[in-house]
């Protein structure tokens, strides 16, 4: 049976020419990131949403690069990156400085610029995300913080230098950073910064020609995830009240991270963009009649 646009375009009428425009530009739209360099920073396994964007990158053509967080994970992102062409494996804790500094050095050198970073890094410490949140310490809010939302900003100022016009940072967030999730707790606050330093880490780089958006992900199984007290509950929430009835696939948050890497969203920046099957636009579930 032929489609709408193909029935339109049997016709000579101005909506005739127009679908077969559609037609024609629809079978040369495709995401080709070939010749573009990605660093992904974030990565345990082979769960992490980190390595679901890589995934679709790499798919597209791209050549990516990895950093971990400390000689636990070396053997774990190398098994993965093994096979793939040019593609720097490197140690980086993110709240070091100095690590941060020789990450974008040996870049420089190896690639000599960036199209794309993925910050695909949270950390609080679980006693946090296991009371009440008027009982968090200074301590845990500050690691909170500092891992999972000033990262991005430092990470920004590290890779600004190398970073050519038309590249795009993306990072991961969630729902808690606008509404209480339970148990969510400091990270939900986290978020938050991290979703506002989006913000304004768009505003200072755009006239660069650099976009910064943020990917908020329904939850996934990841180890991270299965950290946050009571995330088996959650994951079931959504599947139960999301209009699509179903979680998320490692796969489509990979696709829309690949998306917002790609010019085809090059008017796209300070956004947070939700990969949830719709659950954030609910605002009540009412009992099956
Ligand atoms: P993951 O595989 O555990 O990835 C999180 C990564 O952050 C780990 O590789 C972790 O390393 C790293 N990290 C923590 N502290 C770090 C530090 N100081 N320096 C460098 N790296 C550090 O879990 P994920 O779920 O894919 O998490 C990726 C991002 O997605 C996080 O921002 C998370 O909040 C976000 N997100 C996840 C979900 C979900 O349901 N999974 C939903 C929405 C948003 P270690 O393993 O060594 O700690």
């Amino acid at each position: 049976m032929p489609s709408r646009a193909e029935k339109l375009t049997r016709g000579r009428t101005s909506a005739g020419i127009v679908a077969q425009l559609l037609l024609t530009s629809a079978a040369m739209v495709g995401i080709d990131m070939s010749g573009r360099r990605v660093l992904v920073m974030g990565v345990t396994n082979k769960h992490s949403l980190g390595w679901a964007i890589a995934g679709r990158l790499i798919a597209a053509g791209a050549t990516v690069g990895f950093t971990y967080q400390g000689e636990r994970l070396k053997g774990s992102v190398e098994g993965l990156a093994e096979g793939l062409d040019d593609c720097p494996v490197l140690p980086c804790d993110v709240t070091v400085e100095e690590e941060l500094s020789r990450v974008f050095a040996e870049l420089g050198e190896r690639w000599g610029s960036l199209d794309g970073i993925v910050h695909a890094i949270a950390f609080a410490p679980r006693e946090a995300m296991l009371g009440r949140y008027v009982d968090t310490t200074s301590a845990d809010w500050v690691t909170a913080l500092t891992v999972s939302a000033y990262s991005l900003v430092a990470i920004a100022r590290h890779a600004e230098p190398l970073m050519n016009e038309g590249a795009a940072m993306v990072t991961l967030t969630y729902y808690a950073a606008e509404k209480v999730v339970p148990k969510y707790n400091v990270m939900g606050v986290a978020k938050s910064a991290l979703e506002a330093s989006v913000r304004y880490l768009a505003y200072d780089l755009g006239p660069k020609g650099i976009r910064v958006n943020a990917v908020s992900a329904g939850p996934v199984k990841t180890v991270a995830a299965r950290s946050i007290p009571g995330f088996m509950a959650m994951y079931a929430k959504v599947a139960e009240m999301a209009p699509l009835q179903r979680g998320v696939s490692h796969e489509e948050v990979g696709n829309l991270g690949l998306y917002l890497l790609s010019p085809l969203s090059s008017g796209t920046t300070g956004e947070t963009v939700y990969v949830d099957s719709g659950y954030h636009v609910m605002g009540m579930q009412l009992p099956e009649e």
